[in-house]
């Protein structure tokens, strides 16, 4: 004691939050990481949230009752790399058991694989506007986001993603369906971005929203996955599955890479609860069911998009729980017109809002709001 007058306090506004003071040096990575804005969540009231991209269903009560079980033992460790769970999804998917690393929410995965192949200064290829999570992980990384804007239509741009290769990049990133903007990558446009990538380096293609693609030309780079030992395929259990609340997610990729990747992960990073309720999400019947119900959301979606259109509105075609609304500066503007009638939605400042899709008493309130927006 007595030195801590001698010490300078770092001030440093992590994350964009409010500054944070500390005599310990945070590493300048840290210190100027992009924030992650979280959608924003209701206080009280009747209010629609639509800003996270949650599915408006509870989990199934299969579901429910698996996690209630192993609750009672939660003085226990989970299995350390969620054996049960990785085999589950290895039948479900085809693939090797050592093909899948289970852990915290894919997020958490994609900040274990740029954390696996990145050193300072390499460089990570990604889309803009896409997940806010990306650009973050890839400076925890200490890497550098190279990002590749979206063409006037909200999809990647593949050439332009190709052409920004150096021999520095260690990651290319894809999001199929896109988020924010809803697009996703047609077989073709996959296996060009797959196929134009050197082997040493990742291609890593986030396909959080697969569940909701009902557009035949879409790919899904499980596909892939055979012929590219660089490939990454992302999925989670927070979205279609209903238990974003949970956190779990998981990676598919080539034994060696997945072991690596392996190795970086938390120990024990998939709760029990997790784990269990994960596993029942696999069974046939709850399977059934999930499917129904992104049936449900997605005849939500062409309905409320075809409304909006209808309203005058411009709306890119989208495949997941979601839509864009590319309003430009107006943005803050129109997520507070929503806000004021009910509805919580996603705005990003200067670029647009996303509005999830809710039940159909949501989704009429965002056409009534809509509606008034365009006859201000
Ligand atoms: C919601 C979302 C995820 C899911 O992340 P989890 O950590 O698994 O909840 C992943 N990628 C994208 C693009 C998302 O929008």
């Amino acid at each position: 004691m007595g030195t801590s007058s001698q010490s300078p306090l770092w001030g440093a506004r992590i994350g964009g939050m409010t500054e944070v003071r500390t005599s310990v040096r945070i590493r300048q990575a840290v210190t100027s990481l992009p924030s992650y804005v979280p959608g924003a969540r209701p206080g009280h009231g009747d209010v629609a949230k639509l800003s996270s991209n949650e599915l408006p269903f509870p989990p199934q009560e299969a579901v429910v009752a698996a996690m209630t079980r192993v609750a009672a033992e939660a003085n226990r460790y989970p299995e350390m790399t969620g054996e049960g769970l990785v085999s589950a999804l290895a039948h479900r998917w085809g693939v090797e058991a050592s093909q899948v690393v289970v852990g915290n929410g894919s997020v958490a995965l994609i900040q274990h694989l740029l954390d696996t192949v990145c050193d300072q200064g390499d460089e990570v290829v990604m889309p803009w506007r896409s997940f806010e999570a990306y650009p973050i992980c890839v400076a925890v990384a200490g890497a550098h986001a190279v990002t590749v804007p979206l063409t006037s239509q909200g999809r990647h741009d593949v050439p332009a993603m190709l052409a920004a290769l150096t021999p520095r990049t260690r990651v290319v990133m894809a999001c199929t369906p896109n988020n924010p903007t809803g697009a996703a990558l047609s077989a073709e446009e996959l296996t060009a971005l797959v196929e134009g990538v050197p082997r040493d380096v990742v291609v890593l293609v986030d396909e959080a929203y697969l569940d909701f693609v009902t557009d035949p030309s879409v790919g899904d780079a499980l596909d892939l996955l055979p012929h590219h030992p660089n490939l990454v395929v992302s999925r989670t259990f927070s979205k279609a599955h209903a238990l974003a609340g949970l956190r779990v997610g998981y990676l598919i990729a080539e034994p060696g890479l997945a072991s690596a990747v392996r190795s970086v992960a938390t120990p024990f990073g998939v709760s029990l609860p997790a784990q269990a309720a994960a596993v029942a999400a696999l069974g046939e019947e709850v399977r059934a069911e999930t499917a129904r119900r992104a049936r449900l959301v997605v005849a939500e979606r062409e309905r409320v998009v075809a409304a909006l259109r209808g309203q005058g509105w411009e709306v890119p075609t989208t495949q997941g729980n979601f839509f864009w609304l590319g309003v430009g500066d107006q943005a803050a503007a129109l997520a507070g017109h929503f806000a004021q009638a009910g509805v919580l939605v996603r705005p990003f400042a200067g670029e647009g809002v996303r509005v999830s899709i809710g039940t159909p008493e949501e989704n009429d309130r965002v056409l009534e709001a809509a509606a008034a927006w365009s006859a201000r």
